[in-house]
């Protein structure tokens, strides 16, 4: 009989698990497991959704009869335990589901410290569909949003109620926006971008308290400093951690996350994990072991499906690479740019004079090969910056073709010219030519010269 796997999540690890197996094998029966959507949504087009780009519709990839063409069998409900023994999920309802292999790929939940008031009504997270219905009635009619905590989902919670033209105050608990993660010409760049579209924020501010309303609803936010700010709604965006809770009282092993191999097996015999509720025993050096990111997500569940379809292969934690848009402001980062450099790498950072611009190369003192990329403004192309990292490219090669990393020079300004000048004028002994790209926008250029 064919071998049932069962994926628990139908977010990207467990979708791209899921697809991958049906690629590779015919035979294999797919069932996919999730209590929050029936099917398949992109998490981070939640915000499109409340500022009205999109419909949730728009944000599933795939069409609702996909599954059942592909023969992916889904099933709607929330998993109480895992019963390794008897290889089976158990429901809230007391139902089950037995599996020959099973997928954990259960995601994030948001995190919450005990601050008194975190639990009344109108005081939320964003991480689920259910979220986002919570806070489309949450922030009915309210005269201002706070949001408490400066990572990449409260910035997005500071646009959503923004674009519904919602007063919103955020607070910040470090002297600059993400300054543990981003390097002070990065995070000051978005602390102007944030402030530029009028969210009042507040760094170096501490939550103390929520205070209720006589309608017993959030009606206030205090801060360590004593500060009053009366408002309708609170978004607690402090970080998530992995979405493990149900696997208390199960045998497979956790730390912070679901602890796995380097192919993705946890503590119990044909039990895997996959995505954000990962904790891997052995990161790469410079890589967390809890990575929770789109794209970590998407290659755990391809690597898996190998595993799974009789080719065990090992995860290889690649590249690092994220992109967001903080308001106007686009962000790329290949590779490594950390807050802080480490000892013997070096930066060569380019700002605009007046606009929001950043391109950021690191690289190695002793001998120039590049270690990172990061981008404000601008956007690089994603084959060019990692194919220079993977050949160990030096600073001079890089510099020299950067025409080449250029998203679409048709529609984006080139700077590249401007991030050479100021290579040499650091280092007038050898200076760098950037080579000219010919093509569609050198012949235009050269017709418009003529
Ligand atoms: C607002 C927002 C914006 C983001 N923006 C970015 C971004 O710009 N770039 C980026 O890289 N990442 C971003 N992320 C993070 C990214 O969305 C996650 O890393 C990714 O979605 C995780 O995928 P996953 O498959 O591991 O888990 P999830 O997408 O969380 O899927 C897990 C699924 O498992 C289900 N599940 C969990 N427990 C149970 C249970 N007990 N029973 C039944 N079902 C269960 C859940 O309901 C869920 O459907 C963002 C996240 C949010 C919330």
């Amino acid at each position: 009989m064919a071998q049932h796997v069962v994926i628990l999540g139908n977010g990207i690890a467990g979708i791209t698990a899921a697809r991958h197996i049906r690629k590779r094998c015919a035979e294999t029966r797919i069932t996919v497991v999730s209590g929050e959507t029936d099917h398949f949504f992109s998490r981070t087009a939640l915000m499109y959704i409340y500022m009205g780009h999109m419909k949730y519709e728009h944000t599933k990839p795939y069409e609702d009869s996909f599954w059942a063409k592909n023969r992916i069998e889904l099933r709607r409900g929330w998993v109480a335990k895992v019963d390794t023994a008897g290889k089976a999920l158990v429901f809230d309802d007391g139902s089950t589901l037995a599996y020959d292999s099973l997928v954990l790929a259960t995601g994030s939940a948001s995190n919450k410290f005990g601050w008194p008031g975190q639990d009344l009504p109108g005081v939320q997270g964003l991480y689920s569909y259910q979220d986002l219905e919570s806070m489309e009635a949450n922030t009915k009619g309210i005269q201002r949003g706070v949001v408490i905590g400066g990572g990449l989902i409260g910035i997005e919670t500071a646009e959503m109620l923004h674009s519904r033209d919602i007063p919103v105050t955020f607070l910040v608990r470090e002297p600059s926006w993400m300054s543990n993660v981003f390097p002070a010409e990065e995070s000051e760049l978005i602390n102007r971008e944030i402030r530029q579209n009028g969210i009042d924020l507040r760094l170096g501010a501490e939550l103390d308290r929520i205070e209720a309303g006589p309608d017993g609803r959030a009606a206030a936010v205090v801060t360590k400093d004593g500060e009053t700010i009366p408002c309708g709604f609170v978004a607690l965006t402090v970080g998530v951690h992995p979405n493990i809770g149900f696997l208390k009282e199960s045998e497979i092993e956790t730390d912070r996350g679901i602890l796995v191999d380097d192919h993705l097996r946890t503590n119990i015999p044909d039990v895997y994990a996959a995505g954000d509720c990962v904790q891997l025993r052995q990161a790469a050096p410079g890589r967390r072991p809890v990575e929770a990111v789109w794209y970590t997500g998407r290659a755990m569940g391809q690597t898996l499906a190998r595993t799974l379809t009789g080719e065990p292969t090992p995860y290889l934690q690649g590249r690092w690479f994220n992109s967001a848009k903080f308001f106007d402001l686009e962000w790329q980062i290949y590779g490594e740019a950390p807050a802080t450099l480490p000892d013997g790498v070096a930066t060569l950072c380019w700002q605009h004079a007046e606009k929001p611009l950043l391109i950021r190369i690191n690289y190695r003192e002793s001998d120039q090969v590049v270690t990172g990329f990061q981008v404000m403004g601008v956007r690089y192309r994603h084959d060019a910056c990692h194919r220079w990292l993977e050949d160990g490219r030096t600073l001079r090669y890089v510099l020299e073709n950067l025409g080449a990393a250029n998203f679409d020079p048709e529609f984006y300004r080139e700077y590249e010219s401007e991030v050479v000048a100021l290579y040499n004028s650091k280092f007038p002994e050898a200076p760098v030519q950037l080579k000219r790209r010919r093509g569609l926008t050198g012949w235009i250029r050269s017709l418009r010269a003529s």
